[in-house]
């Protein structure tokens, strides 16, 4: 927060000499292409009151056509509007991301190593703990999974469908956890951002980066604890990402790969 950690974190720059960039992304970097967050004035509860409730483990199965509601048509919103400047330069860097979002804007924007922890809003599951079903949706409006293109019941083993998105009090999926771990001991540069830097997973996940020798980054508008984050992390740079992550882009790729057409540039 203080104008020399702002000075020294913005000077530093990946090089070539990365080349395994690693990025845990959350929430704070989709808010540009509109997706509220949970909390706040026009935030997640305020504007559905009744998904407070509803994404807490202990309301299944009768919160399912809550989800339904939400979720598909959050999905489809973030989708219209597209990545932001921050989701293009992660994809353009080539680098294997690691996300808290459910918006599948890390793919659209080209990256094809994404571990969801969270799950994948434009998804069905199914119900069955041991169950692996899923389906892409065709977003709708609606409270019955037929409004969204996918069965309320599994076709493999008879129980209901959901959103494939990981609720409060839910264990996260474990394939994408054990792949996050793997991306962030593989890691030579990781970086956090739009996520807070000194509480799960980043609090996990940075350490187990730089035991296994990686430069750990975390890049955040207004960072919360300053103080905890550079426990962590080895430069804490306080910018918006979608201005920091285009420079580095372009400091990696050179200028002639530079975010032309872009319509938030
Ligand atoms: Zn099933």
């Amino acid at each position: 927060m203080t104008g020399r950690a702002s000075a020294r974190g913005s000077a530093f720059r990946p090089s070539r000499e990365h080349r395994r960039i690693v990025f845990l992304t959350g929430a704070g970097l989709s808010a540009r292409a509109g997706l509220p967050t949970f909390r706040g004035e026009d935030g997640l509860w305020a504007v559905h009151p009744e998904l407070e409730r509803a994404m807490h483990a202990s309301a299944l199965p009768d919160c399912i056509p809550d989800l339904w509601r939400v979720w598909p048509g959050m999905y489809a919103a973030a989708q219209r509007t597209g990545p932001t400047p921050g989701h293009r330069a992660i994809a353009r860097m080539g680098a294997a991301v690691i996300t808290q979002n459910v918006d599948g804007l890390h793919q659209t924007a080209g990256n094809r190593d994404v571990a969801e922890l969270h799950g994948d809003a434009g998804r069905a599951a199914c119900l069955g703990p041991d169950c692996t079903w899923s389906t892409k949706l065709a977003p709708g409006d609606g409270e019955r999974a037929e409004d969204h293109g996918a069965p309320s019941l599994c076709p493999v083993c008879g129980a209901p469908t959901r959103p494939d998105v990981v609720l409060f009090d839910e264990m996260l999926p474990a394939d994408a956890l054990e792949r996050a771990e793997r991306l962030a001991r593989e890691a030579d540069l990781f970086v956090a951002v739009g996520t807070s830097g000194v509480v799960f997973p980043a609090a996990q996940l940075a350490p187990t980066a730089r035991r296994a020798g990686a430069r750990t980054v975390l890049i955040d508008v207004n960072p919360e604890d300053p103080v905890s984050a550079r426990a962590q992390f080895d430069e804490v740079i306080t910018g918006d990402a979608h201005d920091v992550l285009p420079q580095w882009e372009r400091a990696l790729n050179g200028v002639r790969s530079s975010t032309f057409l872009d319509p938030f540039d």
